[in-house]
């Protein structure tokens, strides 16, 4: 419970911060830990070469531009006018460190304010965690599912392409990400293939309800 706080205190810290370069975090959990759901092999590639690729790019594309020390989300707020390269190597940084803190083998659970609103919202847990997947499934080709808080203050579930978020001013729907699940093949074929479907059943089994819940009452503020 510690590290996730930690994790998540420095997310809003960091973003805070002017700072010159981007830098890749070490997990703050082992890349066996999320076994048998997710395997060491896929958190390991994922974290070392996908993300580490983000951030090297991401840092060549933003350096010499106005943006060079303004954080991710003033990066993602603008993200339009700053060219496909930053959209989508920002747009993998700041998803890829949101998820990593989003996962954990610790069990955990919604506070209680956070599942009456996804009760309220979707009927009930069950049928929420349909409702992302089923997104998720809907997603041709790479790209996210999240779990949203609207500038209204509502939870809503949306998919976003390749490396889009719903912070960017680009998003059809547009919000804080509270849960966000990464369905490119590179999170989950080397244990599933083909079969989003199974990775995508698998993953509640490790989700880091501490972040999420977090996350909620900072999008509530
Ligand atoms: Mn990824």
């Amino acid at each position: 419970m510690k590290s996730s706080i930690l994790t998540l205190i420095s997310i809003f810290l960091f973003t805070g911060n002017l700072y010159a370069e981007f830098k890749l975090d070490p997990l703050d959990y082992a890349y066996n830990a999320l076994e048998p759901y997710i395997d060491a092999q896929t958190m390991e590639i994922h974290h070392s070469k996908h993300h580490a690729a983000y951030v090297n790019n991401l840092n060549k594309a933003i350096k010499g531009t106005a943006f060079e020390n303004k954080s991710l989300e003033e990066i993602m707020k603008n993200i339009s006018t700053l060219g496909d390269v930053v959209r989508n190597n920002g747009g993998g940084h700041y998803n890829h460190r949101l998820f990593w803190a989003l996962l954990s083998a610790k069990k955990s659970e919604p506070s209680e304010a956070l599942k009456k609103d996804i009760e309220k919202t979707f009927g009930d847990m069950d049928q929420f965690k349909k409702k992302m997947n089923s997104e998720a499934m809907a997603r041709f080709g790479s790209g996210w599912v999240w779990l949203v808080v609207t500038p209204e203050k509502k939870l809503t579930i949306c998919s976003t392409p390749n490396q889009d978020n719903p912070l960017m001013d680009i998003a059809q729907v547009k919000g804080a990400p509270i849960l966000g699940i990464d369905v490119w093949e590179h999170a989950y074929y080397l244990k599933y293939q083909n079969k989003r479907g199974d990775y995508l059943e698998s993953i509640w089994n490790v989700i880091n309800w501490e972040t999420v819940n977090g996350l909620y009452n900072e999008a509530l503020k």
